[in-house]
């Protein structure tokens, strides 16, 4: 009980207690499911879905989701099923954990293929429809980054990989500077351990003989706002984030005389006008770097981060990087869509459905965001998913197809042999016909033939993708003119014949 206690208190939000009793409900039926489960770590598994929790909390204290994700692994690792939590938890919870059980079946692979890992974030946005789902997902590769030590190298890789692709660029997407740069820097130490160590020493380096200078700036600026009357509230220092200087080094080659952030310095005000209040001021005390100034506030980052950027020579010649914007900007720079959760009216959260709709307007503006003509050409065809369904392998990996698409067309997609030797498919485990259609998020599972299955033309009516309808037409040509050979090699024994009969 006093654990349960720990647990809720460590959640920044109070709770009527009848959604307390609920997240209560939810806490003790995972840990009683999980019971004698360990994790590779030896900590009692539930300790997993607890953390878990917790890192949501601290962004989106939402009641269901608590509870989802508290659950969330229950259904794929112990006897309950996803039915038992409908009974319990009821339809709201159940979908939430059917659609973090779902994503967790996405994996990524060595594929060559260049939309791969676009596809793969695709399918993760269209595979959770509801966005708390994939704030569910987040939370648990947080903690599973977190505690990533404890599986063994070659895992920690893919993880990691997998987390730097397609994890933290989501993060970002939805805004949320804080998980998005905890997740890259988690990963970048597996994925890139030299660079990671050398990035390391080079900002260590940087921030130690910048540290005095630092912290006179930091003084000089609040005695000017202050003694200027510019309303604020904070000025504090912010420290570059490893892959972000990393990511940054790399596109100026190396040249560190380039980066002009190490540190920055982060004034929160109250209010808009006071934000180019403070930038006024500062322009008029220290000298600005030419073309340093970024306006934020009037033009939003497509993910809808907002702030005021300049770089000003400080009192001992070196630059300073001073990033000005409002508490609820700051806000939502580290919540991102989740910022609206708290800062709803009347202390009434945000709407789900408002939610959801804001989501999609994030989901429409990364479509409209790809610049390279491929990538915007291929978002063309993917047409906002709509049109599209996405099917499994038995081993995970995704074919992103037609909507009514039919089993050929799976199979052709996975491979063009496959294609030419399939008798049979079980789709979600049961035996059915090839000419059935698929649904969004099935697994199918294609039954071989030795022998080269034989194509007709029915195949050609149950096929959706050009891909598919292209190789069967080919093999049908191709079969057509064997018949064809055969014919003549026939016409030309019924000539033989007689001959043959001449010579007896
Ligand atoms: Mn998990």
């Amino acid at each position: 009980m006093k654990y349960f206690k720990d647990f809720l208190n460590s959640i920044p939000h109070k709770f009527k207690a009848d959604e307390e009793a609920v997240i209560q409900r939810a806490y003790e039926f995972a840990q009683k499911a999980h019971h004698g489960q360990k994790r590779k770590s030896g900590e009692d598994y539930f300790i997993h879905g607890r953390e878990a929790a917790i890192i949501l909390g601290q962004l989106f204290p939402d009641v269901p989701t608590l509870a989802a994700t508290l659950l969330h692994d229950v259904p794929e690792d112990t006897t309950v099923t996803l039915e038992n939590i409908t009974e319990l938890f009821g339809e709201e919870i159940a979908r939430l954990i059917d659609g973090v059980t779902q994503l967790g079946h996405v994996r990524m692979k060595n594929s060559k293929d260049k939309f791969y890992v676009e596809n793969l974030r695709k399918l993760f946005i269209a595979t959770s429809q509801d966005i708390r789902v994939i704030l569910i997902k987040l939370s648990d590769r947080m903690h599973n980054m977190r505690t990533i030590e404890f599986i063994p190298p070659e895992k920690q890789i893919k993880v990691a990989k997998e987390t730097l692709e397609i994890y933290a660029p989501i993060a970002g997407r939805l805004g949320i500077g804080n998980w998005k740069d905890e997740l890259e820097d988690l990963s970048f130490k597996i994925v890139f351990p030299k660079e990671y160590a050398s990035t390391k020493e080079l900002l260590d380096k940087e921030l130690e003989s910048r540290e005095e200078g630092n912290k006179d700036m930091q003084k000089n600026l609040t005695h000017i706002l202050r003694t200027e009357g510019i309303k604020f509230q904070d000025v504090t220092g912010r420290v570059k984030r490893l892959y972000s200087l990393f990511r940054k080094l790399e596109k100026y080659e190396g040249d560190i005389t380039k980066i002009h952030d190490f540190i920055a310095l982060r004034i929160i005000t109250k209010s808009t006008s006071d934000c180019y209040a403070a930038l006024g001021v500062i322009h008029k005390h220290f000298q600005p770097v030419p073309g340093r100034i970024k306006d934020f506030i009037a033009n939003p980052k497509p993910n809808g981060y907002q702030s005021i950027h300049t770089t000003v020579f400080g009192s001992n010649g070196k630059t300073f990087e001073i990033q000005i914007r409002t508490d609820l900007m700051h806000e939502e720079a580290e919540r991102g869509v989740a910022a609206h959760w708290f800062y709803a009216e009347e202390g009434k959260p945000e709407s789900a459905g408002r939610l959801q709709a804001k989501w999609i307007k994030e989901l429409q503006s990364w479509q409209e965001e790809t610049t390279n003509p491929d990538e915007f050409l291929e978002s063309l065809k993917i047409d906002f998913f709509r049109d599209r369904i996405f099917v499994f392998t038995p081993k995970g990996d995704i074919k992103d197809l037609p909507q009514g698409s039919s089993v050929i067309d799976f199979a052709f997609a996975v491979h063009t042999d496959l294609g030419y030797h399939m008798m049979g498919a079980k789709i979600n485990g049961k035996m059915r016909s090839i000419y059935d259609q698929l649904e969004n998020e099935d697994v199918v599972e294609i039954i071989k033939t030795k022998k080269e299955a034989v194509i007709s033309r029915d195949w050609l009516k149950a096929a959706k993708t050009h891909s598919a309808r292209n190789k069967i037409r080919h093999y049908l040509t191709e079969h057509d003119s064997g018949i064809l050979q055969r014919i003549k090699e026939l016409k030309l024994k019924d000539f033989t014949l007689p001959k043959f009969f001449r010579k007896k």
